[in-house]
């Protein structure tokens, strides 16, 4: 029997996972929010946790590192997917990824006029893909957090970030002007081991699919 890994993030992912996680006998031993340590032990002996940042989950997965991982979407679009099976959408940490702007910015002119927009994002290459198919014309400048801070220092005329309830973009007198896509927390998969350990690893996902429904 070898050991299963499943990647996932502290925070969000993980706090929407735990139901998950108790109903597919995988509660972890300790408390991850609080213990330091970022491999956890889960009730079943040939299962455990490993602990990382969002972005890095699909890189721990894709390198068999972890057989399994829990990534969002936004997330899985900017990775690019080489080397993941993503068999299932857990319905977790649901969001948007939307274009955003100052009230009073006039975007629809802006695009219209075919101006250079300079758009703040850390989702470089999925802004990329969006406005190269919609043929407008961007600069694009990458960040780590706070996207939000961009347009009010005239770092950029847009950014591109993740809203749930927008009360983050109206605190700071910001608005959505485009979606780009629905985000949700997926399962994924490295491919090579689901040939290899398909017998392990196939319960596992039907037991989360059993789970999510
Ligand atoms: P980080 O800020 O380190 O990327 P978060 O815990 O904020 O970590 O986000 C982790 C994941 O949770 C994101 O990749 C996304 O899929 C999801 N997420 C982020 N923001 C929200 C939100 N406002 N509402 C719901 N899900 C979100
Ligand atoms: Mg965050």
């Amino acid at each position: 029997m070898q050991i299963i890994g499943i990647a996932l993030s502290k925070g969000r992912i993980l706090e929407e996972a735990a139901p998950l996680l108790a109903r597919v006998g995988l509660m972890p031993r300790e408390d991850p929010e609080r213990s330091r340590k970022l491999v956890i032990a889960t009730e079943r002996r040939d299962v455990r946790l490993i602990v990382v940042r969002a972005s890095d989950a699909p890189t721990y997965v894709q390198y068999g590192a972890a057989a399994l991982g829990i990534a969002g979407h936004d997330v899985l679009a900017e990775h690019g997917g080489a080397g993941l099976y993503q068999p299932l959408d857990l319905g977790i940490a649901r969001c948007r990824m939307v274009v955003a702007v100052q009230k009073g910015f006039d975007y629809k002119g802006a695009v219209r006029q075919g101006a250079r927009l300079r758009v703040a994002t850390k989702y470089v290459q999925t802004t990329r893909a969006h406005f190269a198919a919609k043929g407008v014309h961007v600069d694009l400048i990458r960040l780590y957090g706070s996207m939000e801070l961009a347009p009010l220092v005239g770092l950029a005329d847009a950014i591109v970030d993740l809203v749930s309830s927008g009360q983050t973009l109206k605190a700071n007198g910001l608005s959505a002007v485009e979606e780009i896509m629905p985000v949700s927390a997926r399962l994924i998969v490295n491919q090579a081991a689901l040939k290899t350990k398909r017998a392990q690893l196939q319960p596992l996902i039907d037991a989360f699919a059993r789970a999510v429904a």
